[in-house]
């Protein structure tokens, strides 16, 4: 069951947050938080703008002006807000990217919330990754924000494994960046089979970050070798739609624990909840309101 925003309690002290990017009419993020909002009695409204490229500095000074609380920033504006705003989290920072805006009286702070999204999915789902090795399929940006969070919160050794496409040259110099900083993240080439196969005997968890698996290439999986899929391995795809991958599929055949990335999509929302309004999200309600 989902519920509307009570527009009726909206009063002249509500805060508004905005979710800025273009397209935004498919997102759950509005249901999602608005139910959590109305549910918690907390006094802010959720609402999507559809900003492009073009607007995004306009969209800030909207921000700065309306003096909204915050926001959430999708594609395509999640690395070209940055220049935009007063400061980082370390996160963010590291990631060059921003999917969350926080305005404390006129400074606005970006933050990245996918891989801490991601990393809580995986608690959730009764997974402790703490000094385990993780294999990424893809080096796109969520990829990058859920190494960076991994190695932030101790997964011990990343590597991301990237066909060569331009995704891959970009990666290149953003992970060189994370190793002068002591990230333990390295880059591959997706075609190298040998040093793939290598990887993943050696890994503790499996992660797709491509959007291979989805509408469109249902059948497909970004992993060249299936029998790659060893019981072992904790099986993780970031796709939330289908629920269920080929990938997932397939790992779980082969006695695999797995993980969707519904479980993604539900937590990224926490921590920008609780950056905006001061109290953990009540999860019952937004899992409710998402699904
Ligand atoms: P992106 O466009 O930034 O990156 C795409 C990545 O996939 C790149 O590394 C690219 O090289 C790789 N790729 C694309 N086609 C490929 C193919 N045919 N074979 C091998 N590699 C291929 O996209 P993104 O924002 O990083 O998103 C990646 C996936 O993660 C998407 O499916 C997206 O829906 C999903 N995602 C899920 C959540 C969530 O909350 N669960 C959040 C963000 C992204």
């Amino acid at each position: 069951m989902t519920s509307a925003p009570a527009i009726s309690s909206i009063s002249g002290k509500t805060r508004l947050i905005g979710l800025f990017g273009s397209p935004v009419d498919h997102s759950r993020s509005p249901v999602m938080q608005n139910s959590t909002f109305e549910a918690m009695g907390l006094d802010y409204v959720y609402l999507a703008f559809d900003v492009g490229g073009d607007h995004v500095e306009e969209a800030v000074s909207a921000l700065r002006a309306l003096n909204m609380r915050g926001a959430n920033v999708t594609m395509p504006l999640k690395r070209a807000i940055i220049p935009h705003l007063d400061a980082l989290s370390e996160a963010a920072e590291l990631a060059g990217a921003v999917n969350v805006i926080v305005n404390d009286e006129g400074k606005l702070t970006g933050q990245i919330s996918d891989g801490e999204g991601f990393m809580l999915s995986l608690r959730d789902a009764g997974h402790d990754v703490v000094g385990q090795r993780m294999v990424i399929l893809g080096a796109g940006g969520a990829a990058i924000a859920v190494a960076v969070q991994a190695a932030l919160d101790g997964v011990s050794e990343i590597v991301l494994f990237n066909r060569r496409d331009a995704f891959f040259e970009e990666a290149r110099g953003l992970i060189e960046r994370l190793q002068q900083r002591d990230l333990p993240i390295r880059l591959a080439d997706l075609e190298d089979h040998a040093l793939l196969a290598e990887a993943i005997r050696d890994a503790d968890i499996l992660v797709n970050a491509t959007p291979v698996g989805m509408e469109g290439s249902l059948s497909k999986t970004a992993l060249p070798d299936l029998e790659l899929l060893r019981a072992e391995l904790l099986v993780c795809d970031l796709i939330y739609v289908p629920r269920e991958t080929r990938l997932l599929r397939e790992a779980a055949a082969r006695g695999c624990r797995t993980v969707p990335g519904t479980g993604m999509q539900l937590w990224q929302a926490a921590p920008a909840f609780r950056l905006w309004t001061g109290v953990d999200m009540d999860m019952t309600v937004a899992r409710q309101a998402l699904y």
